[in-house]
């Protein structure tokens, strides 16, 4: 029977009314996460600095919590060590907090050069990052590659120099360093008042306000006194008129030199604000993180092969951006870490799995919470979910709720370091070519196969892989397997826009011995030496070289 027209349409009322509260609700969700990195060389305080933002953020009590995931250099023939270290860099992969009722999810990025990949890759699923200097030594190497990454993407940046309770380089010949070696376009919002042991505290150009330190306590969070105007009377009786004189300078210059702060260039990666603080004494850490949140990119849309998806979109969809193996020999599952792009995503419904074309169902999908993971039953666009796998995965994998979408951009880098692998145990070939294959889609490093005679050759971003890789073949696998050196100084990915033009051809012919496959099928160039790839690029200018995977 019908149900009469006043019933129907009050139903309608109350339903688009509950419609709408849900859709307000989703937005709201969405506009308070806040999903970064925070990129460093290593040792200039990125995991003090984590710390002390998960101690503002109330998610730790003491500091000391979070264990660095750093693999140091000694660890290279100390497997158990590397395993060790792997498993504390899992606890640590994402550190999420609420602040100021943000969300904010944190995703580690490791510091160590022979896994700059895994920062690389990490760098896809961010929507802004933190670059972490240390005073004394300004702009080091792995900066300098981080931050080029960065650059290129146009992600937001915000710069925070460290150790201001050290003797370091002086703020403005810091500033300059910035942008000269890092290619930024710069504008302080805090300035230090003093440095090393006559540091004294930060003018906040942010803020409008002038903080003195007058706890010297280090790990809890110290006092402030806070000033409104530099023209405080009671300013100078703190700091003394010299230093008072020397800051006014300084403000004057920043307003001189420095273009004002505008929300919308450092959004689209054209400026960098700068803040100072010590990560160690809690100076500084808090104006970053209100900062932060009153700056920083709500959850950005995403880049796919057909079309820009947005975050709002009703319809879930993520990518993997990491693989992490379990630490349990016995069980071999792994932990893909997917970023959520779209929609929400909810525990028990299947989502397509795009590469493979079929549907899957999590049963307990991992969110992360300070350094704790939980299971969850709905996470929203920029959280990231840690879904438990037993192979179907590879890095860069699109899921969705059913649209048949490719998400762009997790590029392989040129690998720098070669190696023959061969089969130690011809009983366990099977074993060994799936432990291969699934370590390579972990992107542990790049496989390659020879055109010449079929040997596979594996290529590494840092040596430490080939160890990490011999020894989880026998622990996870069974598998054995050998190395053999190979005489290799890069690989390169190569094309020619005509497959049949005559210099492609003869390339192909003549470097024959140095050609290969990777595991995709695309053609790659394995070159000698420097000397040799510079010849042939000379040679055959109708070849295209390329030295990352995206091209
Ligand atoms: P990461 O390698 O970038 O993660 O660096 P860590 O956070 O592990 O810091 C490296 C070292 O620098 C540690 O000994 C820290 O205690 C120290 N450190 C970090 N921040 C500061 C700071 O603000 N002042 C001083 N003096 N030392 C710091």
């Amino acid at each position: 029977m019908q149900k009469p027209i006043v019933v129907r349409f009050a139903w309608e009322i109350i339903w688009s009314i509950f419609v709408q509260i849900s859709t307000m609700g989703f937005l709201e969700e969405i506009k308070r996460r806040r999903t970064f990195g925070i990129i460093s060389h290593p040792d200039a305080g990125k995991t003090t600095l984590t710390e002390k933002l998960l101690l503002f953020g109330g998610a730790i009590q003491e500091a000391g919590a979070v264990k660095s995931n750093k693999i140091k250099k000694t660890a290279t023939s100390d497997f158990m060590e590397i395993e060790r270290q792997r498993g504390i860099s899992v606890a640590t992969s994402v550190l999420a907090f609420v602040y100021k009722d943000k969300k904010i999810n944190i995703l580690d990025t490791p510091g160590h050069k022979d896994f700059a990949e895994d920062t690389f890759r990490t760098l896809t699923a961010v929507d802004s990052v933190i670059v972490v200097i240390d005073v004394a030594k300004g702009v080091e190497e792995q900066t300098e590659k981080l931050v080029e990454v960065c650059r290129r993407r146009n992600i937001p940046m915000i710069v925070f120099i460290n150790k201001l309770d050290r003797e370091g380089k002086d703020a403005f010949d810091l500033l300059d360093e910035v942008e000269q070696k890092l290619g930024l376009t710069v504008t302080p919002l805090s300035l230090p008042i003093g440095m090393g042991y006559d540091f004294k505290g930060i003018y906040n150009l942010w803020e409008r306000n002038i903080q003195l330190f007058q706890d010297e306590q280090k790990q809890t969070i110290g006092k402030k006194i806070t000033f409104e105007q530099v023209d405080d009377p009671e300013l100078e009786a703190a700091i003394g008129s010299a230093r008072l004189n020397t800051l006014k300078e300084e403000l004057e210059l920043v307003e001189g030199v420095y273009p004002p702060f505008d929300q919308s260039a450092y959004l689209e990666g054209k400026l960098q604000p700068v803040l100072f603080g010590s990560a160690l004494n809690n100076f500084g850490v808090e104006e970053l993180l209100n900062c932060f949140i009153d700056i920083a990119p709500e959850p950005l849309p995403k880049t796919s092969e057909e079309r820009l998806i947005q975050p709002e979109e009703k319809q879930f969809s993520g990518f993997v951006f990491k693989i992490h193996a379990n630490m349990d020999p016995n069980h071999r599952d792994r932990l893909a870490f997917v970023k959520i792009v779209s929609g929400t995503f909810e525990r028990n419904t299947p989502y397509l799995h795009v590469r493979h074309n079929k549907k899957l169902k999590f049963s307990s999908p991992n969110a992360f919470f300070a350094e704790k993971k939980e299971i969850v039953d709905v996470s929203y666009p920029g959280d990231i979910v840690g879904l438990h796998d037993t192979g179907n995965f590879k890095i860069g994998d699109t899921l969705t709720h059913q649209e048949k979408i490719q998400f762009q951009g997790i590029p392989s880098f040129s690998p720098e370091h070669f190696r023959y692998i061969n089969n130690a145990d011809p009983m366990k070939a099977k074993q060994l070519n799936k432990g291969i294959d699934q370590l390579m889609d972990e992107g542990v490093a790049q496989l390659f196969t020879l055109h010449l005679n079929n040997r596979k050759v594996i290529g590494t971003v840092g040596a430490l892989q080939f160890e990490v890789i011999q020894y989880r073949l026998l622990h996870e696998y069974g598998a054995h397997c050998s190395y053999e050196n190979l005489n290799v100084h890069k690989a390169c990915w190569v094309r020619c826009k005509e497959e049949n033009h005559p210099e492609f051809l003869e390339f192909k012919r003549v470097k024959q011995k140095f050609l290969a496959n990777d595991k995709q099928g695309q053609l790659v160039f394995l070159a000698d030496s420097a000397f040799s790839l510079q010849m042939t690029q000379q040679k055959y200018p109708a070849v295209e070289f390329f030295f990352t995977s995206e091209f």
